[in-house]
């Protein structure tokens, strides 16, 4: 396994729609593998290949608490086949926004379907923290950021600190 660099905002790849996977393969799961251990290392919770410079419609997630046994997800081509009409608010962030927080709005719970890392379809209803991860992930794939979905005042102002955050890195780096 390998940890893999994760792109941050802002960025023109994490606005790109990634594409399904034939199937998955010895490629994909070591792609999978490769994003945990990613994921684990940066303590996140989700990660999608995106962030990691891969146009897949992979993602992993992890939403055990500490002290819990791991409950690790691993999902090709996630296709969301219902969502309540019920919404819950969550304070979500992103690997690829780091230290910055906004409470967002989505469906409280959901019915997936994807492919598992043994190529096999599964079906599952989520809710919850869960549920909020999975809908956060699935948007990485289609190019939209948790704060896509929360005021443009606030968004500019976070996009800007970012790219503000990443000027400085780069003259730091020079
Ligand atoms: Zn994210």
């Amino acid at each position: 396994m390998a940890l893999l660099p994760i792109i941050t905002a802002p960025d023109p790849r994490l606005k790109l729609k990634a594409k399904p996977v034939v199937g998955v393969d010895d490629k994909v799961r070591r792609l999978m593998d490769d994003m945990l251990e990613t994921m684990y290392h940066a303590i996140g919770i989700g990660l999608a290949a995106p962030q990691v410079g891969a146009q897949h419609r992979v993602l992993v997630i992890d939403v055990a608490r500490e002290g819990e046994k791991p409950q690790r997800m691993r999902i090709a081509n996630p296709e969301i086949l219902w969502r309540s009409e019920e919404m819950a608010t969550a304070n979500e962030g992103c690997l690829s926004l780091p230290e910055h927080y906004a409470d967002v709005e989505r469906p409280r719970a959901i019915r997936l379907r994807y492919l598992d890392h043994e190529n096999e379809i599964r079906e599952i209803d989520a809710e919850g923290l869960l549920a909020t991860c999975l809908q956060h992930e699935i948007d990485h794939l289609d190019g939209l950021l948790f704060v896509d979905h929360v005021s443009s005042l606030k968004r500019g102002m976070i996009l800007r600190k970012l790219a503000k955050t990443k000027r400085a890195r780069a003259m730091a780096a020079d």
